[in-house]
């Protein structure tokens, strides 16, 4: 049996089956996830810096920031049509609003339970996410901003979406580290495999379709090696 569900989706179905329906328990099952760290933000600007139409995609910019190390988390400032256009960025953009969404890899150390009859996920990516409140405060004030921005500065930070779900699954070299080994093949269990993001080990910087499809085709070789 190949798991390649998706991050949350091959979680929910190997929770359900270890905890519900017989399958017995899978050491580390949930431990090591992340949703990454996720924070919208939305910020006034002054009424003459406001644009009045924004037009283009979503804008996608590097910059430097005194005093940082190398890559730490991106932030995205969101323009109409990246959204379509739809009823809520023209509320945003009629409000003079600044939207930034920001991401950053953190420590994989959240956790996914399974409790009566769903899944109960917990992750709070504090460090990352006050890194990027910092870089999107220090972005708006270049816009002018002068009223607090309203996201939820100040409170802990307890993602309410994330685009970002990995781990859960971790390949490991032993099942005290982890639930794969090598092969994606679940310790305890021969014959069940997982092969999507919920095994990865760290979170990627940019997307990780890629990887995904390369780690898929390695266990998909050592699942037919094995069986040849
Ligand atoms: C750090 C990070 C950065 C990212 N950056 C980007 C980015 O820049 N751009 C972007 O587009 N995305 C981005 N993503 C999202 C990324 O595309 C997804 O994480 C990735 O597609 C996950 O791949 P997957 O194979 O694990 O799952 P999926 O691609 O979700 O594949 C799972 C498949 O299983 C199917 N499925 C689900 N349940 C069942 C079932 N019960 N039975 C049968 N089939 C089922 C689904 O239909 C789906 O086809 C990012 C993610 C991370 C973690």
């Amino acid at each position: 049996v190949v798991m390649s569900a998706g991050t949350m989706n091959t979680l929910r179905i190997l929770l359900r089956s270890s905890v519900v329906a017989g399958l017995g328990p899978i050491p580390n099952l949930g431990k090591y996830f992340s949703l990454g760290g996720d924070n919208l933000a939305l910020y006034r600007l002054p009424r003459d810096i406001a644009p009045k139409k924004i037009e283009g995609h979503f804008l996608d910019a590097v910059m430097a920031v005194p005093g940082a190390k190398g890559f730490d988390h991106q932030s995205m400032a969101f323009a109409p049509p990246f959204l379509g256009g739809g009823w809520l960025m023209r509320a945003l953009q009629g409000q003079r609003t600044l939207t930034m969404f920001g991401f950053g890899p953190d420590a994989m150390d959240g956790e996914v339970t399974w409790k009566g009859r769903g899944m109960v996920v917990r992750h709070q990516p504090q460090g990352v996410v006050a890194r990027i409140r910092s870089t999107q405060d220090r972005i708006a004030q270049e816009f002018g901003r002068t009223k607090a921005p309203r996201s939820s500065e100040g409170k802990p930070a307890r993602p309410w979406f994330s685009c970002h779900p990995i781990g859960g699954c971790r390949m490991a070299t032993d099942p005290s580290r982890g639930v794969v080994d090598f092969k994606g093949q679940v310790f305890g269990h021969p014959g069940l495999y997982v092969a999507d993001a919920s095994v990865f080990p760290i979170m990627t910087i940019g997307g990780p379709q890629l990887s995904v499809s390369a780690l898929a085709s390695w266990i998909a070789e050592r699942i037919v090696n094995e069986a040849a």
